[in-house]
């Protein structure tokens, strides 16, 4: 038997996934429907958002100096969440980036990361002063 707790809504239902006989999924203690479908895709396919930054440079390709007001680094977020074998891979591939300044929260740096549907936007806007 596996215990989950679903995130699916803020009431946190503690799940437990576990198979009858027939070998059968059986979850218990979801107080509705989403709670099983949270716990399938838990179990065969779990997903996770993705958060990380991204190192930041000026419109000529500079990284802003040490005296600059400007970050160094840049928030980015995946737009839904991104199948969890494949972060280690996401994160590889977002450490190489960079992000050009000025930038605009929710534009996307990187679309259907790793050939997945999934985009990775910026979470912050950033104004050059
Ligand atoms: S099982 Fe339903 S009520 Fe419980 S946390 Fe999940 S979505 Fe919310």
């Amino acid at each position: 038997m596996r215990e989950l707790i679903c995130i699916t809504c803020p009431m946190g239902c503690h799940l437990a996934v576990d198979t009858d006989e027939a070998g059968e999924m059986r979850v218990t203690g979801n107080r509705c429907v989403r709670g099983e479908q949270y716990a399938r895709e838990e179990m065969f396919n779990p997903k996770r958002v993705v958060t990380f930054t991204c190192a930041a440079v000026l419109p000529d390709g500079r990284a802003p100096g040490p005296d600059s007001s400007l970050p160094r680094r840049v928030p980015v977020r995946t737009t839904s969440a991104f199948p969890k074998e494949k972060i280690p891979e996401l994160l590889e591939v977002l450490r190489s980036m960079t992000v050009r300044l000025p930038t605009v929260r929710g534009t996307v740096v990187l679309p259907k990361a790793l050939g997945t549907e999934v985009d990775v936007a910026i979470s912050r806007s950033v104004a050059l002063k």
